[in-house]
């Protein structure tokens, strides 16, 4: 029967044919820190030796069908007990050395019988300490390689967390130097051209034409700001997306439309087809496969010198997981400009990077375009990648989004594509209205008053939260637009204040603030509704008639 090990016990095992001899051993050797095991025979030691590690056999040489020399040489071949030390127990101390030639002499000592008991002890416990003090060498040198292990493994954690930090930094900087120039740019222009126009002899087509310049550029920056609100929209799941039904070849036509100019300036072919695709509506968000798609036409465009850019729409059925079939529109954009090396391709997806700073300073541009094209792609239940690239002769590009009549857009106020269908308003729309305009910018105030007058209402102005109550209360306006963000009462307190006052009539919240959780928290204030700068006229004008008809 197997014995149960104790922990921290020295283990010893003893070898003899009589009893009484063991018995005898047991009893000068016994101590509280050992653990005896007798064995009767050879035999029997060797099955000890495979189960249990000890520190010493004390063997006899005296025994029938092996002696303790032959049951030595059996433990020297074996892996396991060659290195246990031997104290041979013999009526017959000569000669042993020479019975027992080669054995590792360190390990073996010779005990005569009569056995003495002062000198089995002392022996015995030499053996024991030698025993021990090798253990807590094994168990020092095991600490030490779990240190050394640690320390390596934290090295190079601390290493790979440096670089990460590191190439963050690095794209934080780039990404601070392009935006600073891409924002720069047009900056520059527009107030260079809102210079220019004070000269009072410039003729009307000179006028006109710093005119679009401003216009242009001023585009251009609220594109690249929409970029980045966006891509934090989208890190951050507050992006709205707007489920309808939506033609793909109508959309592939509108952004054809919307950069053939572009492509003819550079003397490019812009061109489109549909495969398989013929009155195919699926459900999906036209206003962001729009975006995704003048990201992707564009940089074709920008990346392509000589040639041609080619969009390509078509629709594949495949089966999900559940076996369920589900429909997909694709969008291959083929170009036959610079290409992409095989190292970058999967960089330029990611956020700020550009393939080449060379190629970035030629073309311009902020490395946010894919990265937010692909996060876009990915919330339409699709993804956006590259299918064949080569340098200098070309990239395709595949853009699929899933069709997901699941999630189509439970109308509530003005969608995105409502705004775009809203036709130019009539010049007397808001004939008569008496309108309140609270803003602490009188740039805005203006703009929103000349807006206002322009379609026939009659504007006043305030020009933070607390007048802008004391005039909402005192006058009989027909509507309140109220900015959020305003010094000594900002629109929030407000409209609360007003609510609380019992002020019924419509309050239109009008604010930079773009994120969709600032559009939740003013509907929790007391606002009617919520509309986004820059301002659009003509969704300024339809939702004061949508709210007052
Ligand atoms: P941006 O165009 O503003 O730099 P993008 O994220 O749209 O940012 O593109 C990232 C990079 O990918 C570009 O700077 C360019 O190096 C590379 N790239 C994108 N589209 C193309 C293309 N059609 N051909 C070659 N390179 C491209």
């Amino acid at each position: 029967m197997k014995k149960e090990i104790k922990r921290n016990l020295v283990n010893i095992l003893i070898v003899d044919d009589l009893k009484d001899n063991l018995m005898a051993l047991e009893g000068l050797l016994r101590r509280n820190d050992v653990e005896i095991f007798k064995a009767g025979s050879a035999t029997e030691a060797l099955e000890f030796m495979i189960d249990y590690e000890f520190a010493l056999a004390l063997i006899d040489v005296q025994m029938p069908v092996m002696n303790g020399f032959e049951l030595a040489e059996l433990m020297r071949g074996l892996k396991k007990t060659k290195n246990i030390p031997i104290i041979f127990v013999t009526a017959t101390a000569k000669n042993q050395n020479l019975s027992f030639k080669g054995y590792d002499l360190g390990a073996v000592d010779f005990l005569p019988k009569p056995l003495d008991t002062f000198a089995v002890k002392s022996k015995v416990n030499i053996f024991i300490e030698i025993y021990q003090q090798k253990k807590e060498q094994e168990e020092l040198l095991k600490k030490l390689k779990k240190t050394q292990e640690q320390m390596e493994l934290s090295n190079d954690e601390a290493k790979r967390a440096k670089e990460t930090a590191e190439r963050a930094n690095e794209l934080k900087s780039t990404f601070l130097a392009t935006m600073s120039h891409e924002i720069r740019t047009p900056l520059s222009a527009m107030l260079g051209f809102a210079d220019l126009l004070r000269d009072a002899k410039l003729t009307v087509t000179e006028r006109n034409n710093y005119i679009d310049v401003i216009s242009r550029n001023g585009e251009n920056l609220s594109v690249i700001i929409n970029d980045v609100l966006d891509l934090s929209k989208v890190e951050a799941g507050h992006i709205n997306f707007e489920f309808i039904d939506m033609d793909p070849r109508k959309i592939v036509a509108d952004v054809i439309l919307l950069l053939t100019e572009k492509a003819n300036q550079k003397g490019l072919i812009l061109e489109y087809c549909f495969d398989k695709l013929d009155v195919e509506l699926i459900v999906s968000d036209p206003t962001r496969v729009r975006q995704v798609l003048i990201n992707l036409v564009g940089n074709a465009i920008k990346f392509t010198q000589v040639g041609s850019i080619k969009v390509k729409c078509y629709l594949t059925v495949s089966k999900n997981l559940n076996k369920f079939s589900y429909k997909s529109v694709c969008f291959e954009i083929s170009d036959t400009g610079i290409g992409i090396s095989e190292i970058q391709k999967e960089n330029i997806f990611e956020l700020f990077t550009q393939a080449d700073q060379t190629v970035t300073r030629r073309f311009g541009g902020t490395g946010l375009g894919l990265a937010l094209s692909r996060k876009l792609a990915r919330s339409l239940g699709g993804d956006v990648f590259i299918k064949k690239t080569n340098i200098g002769k070309g990239s395709t590009f595949l853009f699929e989004i899933k069709d997901q009549p699941e999630r189509r857009h439970l109308k509530s106020g003005l969608l995105t594509e409502d705004i775009k269908k809203i036709a130019e308003p009539a010049k007397d729309a808001l004939q008569g209205l008496r309108i309140l305009i609270v803003d602490d910018s009188i740039d805005n105030q203006d703009l929103i008053f000349y807006y206002l007058t322009k379609f026939g209402a009659s504007p006043d102005t305030a020009d933070n939260g607390e007048s802008g109550c004391q005039k909402a209360l005192a006058g009989n306006f027909d509507i309140v637009f109220m900015d959020i963000q305003m010094p000594e009462m900002d629109g929030f307190t407000a409209t609360k204040k007003l609510r609380a006052a019992g002020y019924q009539k419509p309050i239109i919240a009008l604010t930079a603030h773009a994120m969709s959780e600032v559009s939740q928290k003013c509907l929790d204030a007391g606002y009617t509704a919520f509309l986004t700068k820059p301002i659009n006229v003509k969704e300024l004008v339809a939702t004061v008639l949508e709210i007052l008809c």
